[in-house]
Order: structure tokens, then C-alpha cells, then sequence
């Protein structure tokens, strides 16, 4: 099967977004954190995403959006589980990534996760969108609003052309000037002071995302304009 015919799997099993990277785009990525290090045969990696409603993002209480998060999260692991299936099915051994936890490397005094494969870097190398200053991946339909997931193929096949718009308009740096914590400088996050806001537990234990605003003040967190 070629390269479109596995994308129109993710699609009609509900990816609203998706695309393929060849592995060698991958070079760049940091030691033990490469799709050849999580599966030695792979070659090319399916990425896909899930958009999110988008009027929790503009709620006054944090819950709904930190309930939106939990349910897409949930949401496109179970997409990526049906996907990984129905390529086996049809002889293609592939190796799923969680959409987000679990992952094992931890920096306690930095409070310093990573998961084993970037997603927004692979969205970005199979041209889903751009990495904003945010760091968040950003499409041009959809905009930060999705949240995404991936396979690890064993087979060669063509990859998406990257993304050629513009995500962050000239001069602008609306997330790294209202971050609360200033924990933004254009290229990474600093987990130490983001976390506390953006994963605060509750005295009940709930895990609430009481902060986005570098995701809800972005000009392109619905989509480019134009
Ligand atoms: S707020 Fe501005 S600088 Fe930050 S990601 Fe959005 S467009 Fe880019
Ligand atoms: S979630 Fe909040 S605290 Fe964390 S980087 Fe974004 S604006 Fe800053």
C-alpha cells in the first residue's frame, strides 16, 4: 500500500489532520530520542491529528478546557490504537507512540519530562503545520487547537511536503510577553515554572490545567488567517 492509501486509513478511522515523515528527517533529534531508537526497523513515521473544540479554550473556569484536554488525549491514544491494528491487518508492522504520557526520562530538580518521541516535532516533519514561539504545533486550518499522535511504519513511502506558511506574524510575541511565569523564550519551555500553572493539583487531587494563555492569546490559535 502506498503512502496515500495508508493516510486515508488514519482519516477514515478520524484523524482530522494527517501526513507522513520519512525517518531520515529525524537526524536531528537528540540521542535515544529518534523513531529509530523506540523501533530499529522504522521508516517512515504516520502522523495524525485530532482538533479540539475550541470554546473551552475562552471558558472563565480552567475545568472545561482541563476536561477537553484529558478526553482528546484519551481520545486520539484510542484513534492511534485502531490505527496501529488495522495496519497490521494489512502486513504493516508499525510501533505506537502515546499521545502524551507515559513516557521515562525525568529531571526532577528541573521538573523535566520528555517524551520518547516529540509529536510537535513530527507533525511539524510530516507537515502538519509550524512550531509557533509557543512551541506548540500550529496548522493552518486548525491552528493550536490539536492534539496529536503517531506510528512508527516499518515500510518506506513518500513524505508530505512541510508546511510552507508562516504561523507567528512578523514582530509578534504575544505568548512570551503574558506568560505569567516567563517560562518562554521562543524555543522551549521551562517545565519548572510552567508546570505548577499548567498541571496544578487540586487539595482533591484533580489535575486542572489552570493556565494556557500562551495557547489562548495566539493570533493563529484557531487557524491563519487569509
Ligand atoms: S502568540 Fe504570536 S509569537 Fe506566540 S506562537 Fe502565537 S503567533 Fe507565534
Ligand atoms: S501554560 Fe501558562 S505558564 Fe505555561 S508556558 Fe503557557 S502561558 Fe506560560
Amino acid at each position: 500500500m502506498d503512502a496515500n492509501g495508508i493516510k486515508e486509513i488514519a482519516i477514515k478511522l478520524g484523524a482530522d489532520l494527517c501526513g507522513i515523515a520519512p525517518v531520515k528527517r529525524f537526524d536531528n533529534a537528540p540521542d535515544g530520542f529518534r523513531p529509530v531508537d523506540i523501533y530499529a526497523e522504522c521508516q517512515s513515521i504516520l502522523v495524525f491529528a485530532k482538533r479540539l473544540p475550541t470554546t473551552s479554550l475562552f471558558a472563565s473556569s480552567c475545568v472545561p478546557y482541563s476536561h477537553v484536554n484529558d478526553l482528546i488525549t484519551r481520545e486520539v491514544d484510542s484513534l492511534t490504537l485502531q490505527i496501529s491494528l488495522k495496519l497490521e491487518d494489512i502486513g504493516i508492522n508499525n510501533v505506537l507512540i502515546p499521545s502524551d504520557d507515559p513516557y521515562e526520562h525525568w529531571e526532577s530538580e528541573k521538573m523535566y519530562g520528555r517524551a520518547i518521541l516529540s509529536l510537535r516535532h513530527a507533525g511539524m516533519l510530516a507537515g502538519l503545520g509550524k512550531l509557533g514561539q509557543s512551541t506548540l504545533l500550529i496548522n493552518d486550518r486548525y491552528g493550536n487547537m490539536i492534539q496529536i499522535g503517531a506510528t512508527l511504519l516499518n515500510v518506506e513511502l513518500a513524505g508530505d511536503s512541510l508546511a510552507d506558511y508562516e504561523v507567528c506574524p512578523d514582530g509578534c510575541d504575544l505568548c512570551l510577553d503574558s506568560c505569567p511565569q516567563a517560562a518562554l523564550n521562543g524555543e522551549t519551555v521551562n517545565q519548572l515554572l510552567c508546570r505548577p500553572f499548567s498541571n496544578f493539583i487540586t487539595p482533591k487531587g484533580y489535575n486542572l490545567k489552570k493556565c494556557n494563555l500562551c495557547r489562548s492569546i495566539c493570533p493563529s490559535a484557531l487557524g491563519i488567517e487569509g
